[in-house]
């Protein structure tokens, strides 16, 4: 009996190590030459993009903590979020916990009584509104919380992202630690990927790397067999698939499942400046840059819902966002050399990095689509945003449903 697991993103690996530490035969199926999928190292080491957790994402960190992988994620900014207003060079820090803000210091601009209001009533249920529409009374605070925070969470501009869901995301950051951010500190690759592979491969499971699976032979309400293009693999009777793809590789294998078919883009722009030195993370307001993160190996600056951004060329984002690192570390006091011109830079476009998460329902496919098939892939847990937690999330109930396989749903 072997269980193929199909894609070796955060999904299909946390799928894999459940599946695996459950004491069946595992083997992965990856199309591209290695593994991390959206949460990757490209080949010279560095992040695809940079990736930040929540305390409240207690499945990603439950994952590391299983892979051994915990202690690479540090807390860079344990007494608040550094946040510098490009507009006027206002810098603070900011909490990102509700509690936080009863302390006048750590609150962001326009927190007044109407605006803290305004951002519990998004967690009351309700018609669902776009975030722009939820907060129109409440500019200054939207610009200087809650768009940030939708475009991070949901990566999606404000005057499209589900306030329901925003609000869902707000109540997460409610509870105790649940809103201290965490990022690797090496990279996704040391601090991830590396080391859920290593996991998997001590349980006994088995990486397929180069190997795109073409489509799925169905018969009797059950896959028959995976086509691999070159080769074939005839399942036995017992044999179960778990398919962990992004969803336009899902829908293209199963046409009739409900999945997200919209996405929005992010565009990092990693700067090659390599100094020891503390993590740090940065907030940025009225500028093109998000968040800086800067690690002893580079600087790397995060723009999110990049609709527009993404068509810069290279040159044309490193020029624009390298004053606004400049006036940051200015800001803040970073410590080391901090040069006028850019470094040398590259941009990371991930054109598909998320589904959008816009107004309204949100598709929500079976767990268990085919008798001997569970599908993962973090746009199969609608009520969470599409993230590394949720991909955990949906790797390990796809696991379940093949370990104790109930009614189909
Ligand atoms: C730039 C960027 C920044 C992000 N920032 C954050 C963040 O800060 N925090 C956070 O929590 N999340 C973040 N995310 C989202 C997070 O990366 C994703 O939610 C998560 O990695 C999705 O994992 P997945 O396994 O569901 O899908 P994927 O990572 O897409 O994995 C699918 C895998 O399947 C493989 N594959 C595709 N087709 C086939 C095929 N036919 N046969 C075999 N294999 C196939 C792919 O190569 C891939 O490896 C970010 C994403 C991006 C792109």
């Amino acid at each position: 009996m072997t269980v193929h697991v199909i894609g070796a993103g955060v999904a299909g690996l946390a799928a894999a190590l459940t599946l695996a530490r459950s004491g069946r035969r595992v083997v992965v199926h990856e199309a591209s030459p290695g593994a991390g999928g959206r949460a990757r190292a490209l080949p010279d080491g560095t992040d695809n993009g940079t990736h930040a957790l929540l305390g409240a994402n207690r499945a990603a960190l439950a994952f590391l903590r299983d892979i051994g992988a915990l202690e690479g994620w540090v807390e860079p900014e344990p007494a608040g979020l550094p946040v510098l207003d490009l507009a006027n060079h206002a810098a603070r820090r900011v909490a990102l916990a509700p509690l936080g803000w009863l302390r006048p210091a750590m609150r962001p601009a326009g927190m007044d009584a109407g605006g803290f209001l305004a951002l519990m009533r998004l967690a009351l249920p309700g018609r669902d509104r776009s975030v722009e529409q939820a907060f129109a009374r409440h500019p200054v605070l939207l610009r200087a919380l809650v768009e940030p925070l939708t475009v991070a969470a949901l990566n999606t501009p404000v005057a499209e992202a589900s306030a329901s869901l925003l609000g869902l995301v707000l109540r997460r950051l409610g509870a105790p630690g649940a809103a201290r951010l965490l990022v690797a500190r090496r990279g996704l690759g040391p601090d991830l990927v590396a080391p859920a592979l290593a996991t998997i491969g001590a349980h006994g499971g088995a990486m397929r790397f180069g190997s795109r699976l073409r489509g799925l032979v169905r018969a009797d309400g059950r896959v028959a067999a995976l086509d691999f293009g070159e080769t074939a693999q005839r399942l036995a009777a017992d044999d179960q698939v778990v398919l962990a793809l992004p969803p336009w590789e899902a829908l293209r294998l199963l046409p009739d499942i409900p999945a997200p078919t919209t996405h929005a883009p992010i565009l990092n722009v990693h700067f090659a400046r390599a100094e020891e030195g503390d993590v740090r993370f940065i907030g940025l307001l009225g500028g093109l840059g998000q968040w800086v993160l800067v690690r002893p190996s580079g600087v790397s600056v995060t723009v999110s819902a990049a609709d527009d951004a993404v068509s810069l060329s290279d040159a044309e984002a490193a020029e624009r966002i390298w004053p606004e690192v400049l006036a940051a570390a200015m800001a803040f006091r970073l410590p080391g050399e901090w040069p006028i011109r850019a470094p040398a830079a590259r941009a990371v476009r991930e054109k598909r990095a998320t589904p959008r998460h816009a107004v309204g329902p949100r598709p929500a496919p079976p767990r268990r689509p085919l008798a001997n098939l569970a599908l993962a892939g973090d746009w199969t847990f609608p009520a969470l945003p599409a993230t590394i937690d949720a991909a955990v999330q949906s790797g390990e109930a796809a696991a379940l449903a093949l370990l104790h396989p109930g009614p189909r749903a």
